[in-house]
């Protein structure tokens, strides 16, 4: 398997003006170095469902178990349009043979963990998962995921890269293994730098 591993990304991360207010959140690092190895492809779920550039924020409101997607100003729930969209795209991605996602944190639509849910009286609790960040992870849970805030911590970086590894290699077997040997496969540590001379596969 000589191509290029593919990683899903959120498309800000990437500079991609797609953001509310027509900017972006370029992290450098995922560009300037883990891009040299690595095919992005990038999703933004707002500007892709369209909610257009710019937009009005939106926010999760009520249950942090089943959040709705809402306008911050104008309170138009955007949940279903956005589990709609969200359910056509992971069909589109499922094609795509990816081996990760990384995901922009904070965000009602792409954050993974810990995003802010307010309640009826305006309070935020950071119990959180983004409408379309939860909708990946339920369809695929066996591809890593993780965010761009999580990923400064070298040991979840790390962690993050062993496991991209490990389901190349487990695709590359042509799914032989069953999800349990998946589970049990040892993988050396792989640090960021390393990754232009890991083990071909
Ligand atoms: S966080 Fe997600 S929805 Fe927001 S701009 Fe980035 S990719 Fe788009």
């Amino acid at each position: 398997m000589s191509e290029k591993i593919k990683i899903g990304i959120s498309s800000c991360l990437l500079g991609n003006k797609v953001r509310w207010d027509g900017g972006h959140k370029r992290d450098g690092y995922l560009t300037d170095t883990l891009g040299r190895y690595v095919e992005w492809v990038p999703v933004c779920p707002e500007a892709e469902v369209g909610l257009g550039i710019p937009r009005e924020t939106l926010r999760l409101v009520g249950d942090p178990e089943n959040p709705r997607l809402v306008t911050t100003q104008t309170g138009i729930d955007r949940t279903d349009d956005m589990k709609r969209w969200a359910r056509r795209r992971l069909d589109a991605l499922a094609g795509e043979n990816l081996c990760g996602f990384i995901f922009k944190s904070n965000s009602p639509s792409s954050g993974m963990v810990r995003v802010k849910v307010y309640d009826a009286k305006g309070m935020p609790q950071k119990r959180g998962v983004g409408i379309f960040a939860r909708a990946f992870m339920d369809r695929f849970p066996l591809i890593p995921a993780e965010d761009d805030g999580r990923l400064r911590d070298p040991a979840i970086r790390e962690n993050f890269i062993d496991q991209v590894f490990t389901l190349r290699r487990w695709r590359a077997t042509r799914g032989r293994l069953s999800c349990v040997a998946l589970s049990s496969i040892s993988i050396p540590a792989t640090s960021w730098c390393s990754w232009p001379t890991a083990p071909a596969i």
